[in-house]
């Protein structure tokens, strides 16, 4: 006599309502058995992120046990990770659908096959991917070559990563620029031995070993692909070429806010003798320059500038400019530099270029005019994050870009560094958030 097939209410609900059926559009994977005895055919489909199972649907043909174990393990794997879905045995699917009957353990209990065949389908894609990736696809795409750029994209490429880094200036960001040849005094491990231009050389030696590829070109837009997830970066120049790639590491440092001096805006235009940090400074050889501004960037700036300006105007509204005695002592003995402290700088006057400036001297409560050929405004500087501005990027109550410990901001993909993310202005912080990226992107695609 056949046995009676005698079914728990578990299994009867999942047959008749089953759970998660269909199909995802883009799957990461897919697993797919079948039992050849019974004609059961059973097919899982994931979307992973972070090696974590964010969804997954089933498509079984078979009978109620088939269905139901099917819809069982969608249940059970969601949410999971990756390793932890592999240890999901047929057993497990059985106890949690309050047992199966003994003839359909063997034949219909296929969803913990398919579930796995799954996963390592992904494993696998995983691990040929960076050969899958064309021409102009990367893992890591790193916008912004400062410290915290070029440490992102060395640390990535070390961990194995693709990785592109873009540049639309001067390869080293804002210090190389502005300062390539003075010393470093507290860059731990190389004080006093290394310049901006000394470190940049060292930073892009290593990316050229690690294989970088790097790229002239300034970002103007970062778009998502809705289908991927994949990022694309569009670059100034019209070529019609777009990069794309999984992880976009924006490392745009800062720009100047504008001051507001009367004046500025007239001749910040048309090198008509205006200029911020973000400026080339060979462009100021042989001006008399008054530089404007206030702490370390104001004192650094008339450091730098000394090496290669002969008449500088160093001028701050406060009473003194709080950065270390010895840096302040040092800047005092520039030969070529005056310091004015507890002056406002009030208007610029000239034709079409500055010629003079109006200041006022607080201590004394005079005005006073200085005749100069450039004002150097080292005003306030805020986040660069114009070619990304559009995606939603979460930003704190200090104006800087919100990031977890991982420097992932809400951005799924996206990471922010140095500058972006911090008003703590060191070399060696911005290093430090770029190795952190390489290490997350590393560990976020490496199959576990
Ligand atoms: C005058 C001065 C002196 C300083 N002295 C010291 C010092 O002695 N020691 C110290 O530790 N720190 C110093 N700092 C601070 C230090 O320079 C910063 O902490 C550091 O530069 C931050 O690095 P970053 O990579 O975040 O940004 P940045 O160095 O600003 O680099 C950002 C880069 O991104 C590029 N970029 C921007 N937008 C795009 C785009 N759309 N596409 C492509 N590229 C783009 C820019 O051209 C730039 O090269 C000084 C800063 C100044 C201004």
């Amino acid at each position: 006599m056949v046995e009676p097939i005698e079914y728990s209410e578990k299994v009867k609900d999942h047959f008749r309502n089953p759970r998660n059926v269909g199909v995802i559009k883009d799957a990461d994977a897919i697993g797919q058995v079948g039992n050849p005895v019974c004609g059961d055919l059973m097919e899982i489909q994931l979307k992973v992120e972070d090696n974590i199972i964010k969804d997954i649907k089933f498509r079984t043909f078979g009978c109620a046990s088939a269905i139901a174990t099917s819809s069982m393990i969608t249940e059970m794997a969601k949410g999971m990770t990756l390793k932890d879905a592999l240890e999901i045995t047929r057993s497990d699917v059985a106890d949690d659908l309050g047992g199966l009957p003994r003839v359909k353990m063997h034949c219909s209990n296929l969803a913990a096959d398919a579930l796995h065949a799954a996963i390592k389908d992904y494993m696998e894609k995983q691990k040929s991917g960076a050969k899958k990736l064309g021409e102009n696809e990367y893992e890591v795409a790193v916008v912004g070559s400062g410290a915290a750029g070029l440490s992102a994209a060395t640390v990535s490429a070390y961990m194995g990563l693709k990785t592109v880094i873009f540049e639309s200036d001067t390869w080293g960001g804002i210090l190389n620029n502005m300062c390539s040849a003075r010393l470093i005094e507290n860059y731990p491990g190389l004080t006093g031995k290394i310049s901006p231009a000394g470190l940049t050389k060292s930073f892009l030696e290593d990316a050229e070993n690690q294989q970088v590829d790097r790229k002239k070109e300034a970002v103007i837009s970062i778009d998502i692909e809705q289908e991927s997830g994949l990022k694309v970066l569009t670059t100034e120049g019209g070529t019609g070429i777009t990069y794309k790639a999984r992880f976009v590491v924006l490392a745009t440092g800062s720009i100047p806010v504008e001051s507001g001096v009367v004046g500025e805006e007239k001749f910040a235009q048309d090198e008509g003798g205006v200029y911020y940090l973000s400026t080339d400074p060979s462009k100021l050889t042989d001006k008399r320059v008054l530089i404007y501004g206030k702490g370390y960037n104001a004192v650094s700036t008339a450091e730098c500038l000394s090496g290669i300006v002969n008449n500088i105007t160093l001028v701050t509204e406060e009473s003194s400019f709080s950065v270390p005695e010895k840096v302040m002592d040092k800047v005092k003995g520039i030969e070529a530099l005056k310091i004015m402290t507890s002056t406002d700088l009030l208007e610029l006057q000239g034709a079409k270029k500055v010629e003079k400036v109006i200041l006022q001297d607080n201590t004394e409560d005079e005005k006073l005019e200085i005749y100069v050929d450039a004002v150097v405004l080292v005003s306030e500087l805020k986040p660069n994050i114009k070619a990304a501005e559009h995606l939603g990027v979460e930003i704190d109550e200090s104006g800087f870009v919100k990031t977890d410990k991982h420097q992932r901001t809400n951005i799924d993909g996206v990471y922010a560094v140095g500058n972006v993310v911090s008003d703590v202005d060191l070399l060696i912080v911005a290093a430090a958030h770029g190795a952190i990226v390489g290490h997350d992107v590393y560990n976020r695609l490496k199959p576990q």
